[in-house]
């Protein structure tokens, strides 16, 4: 069954040049997809169309069956609980510890969390403990989460978009600024994390390698059109 449905996309800034043409692609439940493409190719854009961090210009995105262009405020809210996001830059809170990071994934990204720590329940607070085990950072929950590595700050970052148990996770460039070591940890993390929780996975990535080590399905992107659309064994190590 599809979960994503981008049907003949389009998308400029500022009505200048097109940054995304004519995207047409599906992605079934449970499927970890990566998006490949040099910086500029329109990936972030490409992700950010699917919760609609960016309005929609052309065409349109089904995601769970809903018309996601076509959402008011409130629809929307709602849909993106749904959807966890996993950012380049973790876009944690820095001065806020580890556990206090993860709940703020119940919140939506833009409210701030101070002094609400204790309005979670015990049972949020469980959920959030067992992600963080998951994930091998337990021992860590009670620190400020600026203290950790790069790549401990990116497993919050994991376990805070799976606090809502979402349908799909999607990862603009989740290593782009970890090295091989940290890189292949949190891949490996989130590939095996998201086939656990039965949860559908898009990663943007700059890496070819990568992308064939892990995803089942390469999406490539070149100056805003998909080049290649196939198994990851199919696409020639030239590329
Ligand atoms: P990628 O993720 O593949 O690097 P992006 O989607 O970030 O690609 O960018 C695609 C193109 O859109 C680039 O030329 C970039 O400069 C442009 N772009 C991205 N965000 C904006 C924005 N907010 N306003 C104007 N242009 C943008
Ligand atoms: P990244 O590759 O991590 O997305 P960028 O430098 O491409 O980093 O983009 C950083 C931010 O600037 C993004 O929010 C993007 O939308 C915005 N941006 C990128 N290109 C442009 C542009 N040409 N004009 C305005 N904003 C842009």
């Amino acid at each position: 069954m599809s979960l994503v449905k981008v049907e003949k996309l389009g998308k400029s800034y500022n009505s200048q040049t097109k940054v995304l043409k004519d995207i047409s692609f599906e992605v079934g439940s449970g499927e970890f997809v990566s998006i490949i493409g040099p910086s500029g190719a329109g990936k972030s854009t490409l992700l950010r169309c699917i919760n609609r961090m960016v309005e929609i210009d052309e065409g349109k995105v089904i995601f769970d069956d809903l018309d996601v262009g076509s959402l008011n405020k409130k629809e929307l809210r709602k849909m993106r609980t749904n959807i966890g996001m996993i950012f380049q830059h973790y876009n944690l809170v820095p001065r806020l510890s580890v556990i206090e990071n993860v709940l703020h994934g119940r919140l939506g990204y833009k409210t701030t969390l101070q002094g609400v720590f204790n309005k979670f329940t015990e049972a949020e607070k469980e959920h959030a403990f067992f992600l963080l085990k998951k994930l091998g950072i337990e021992d860590h929950a009670y620190k400020r989460c600026d203290q950790l590595s790069g790549g401990q700050q990116q497993r919050v970052g994991i376990a805070r978009s799976l606090i809502q148990e979402p349908k799909i996770v999607l990862c603009d460039e989740p290593i782009a600024s970890l090295d091989p070591n940290a890189s292949k940890v949190i891949m490996d993390y989130l590939k095996s994390i998201t086939m656990e929780l039965n949860i559908t996975c898009i990663v943007n990535l700059h890496q070819v390698e990568i992308a064939r080590n892990y995803s089942d399905r390469i999406i490539g992107l070149s100056k805003g059109g998909i080049v290649f659309d196939g198994p990851s064994y199919r696409l020639a190590t030239d590329n």
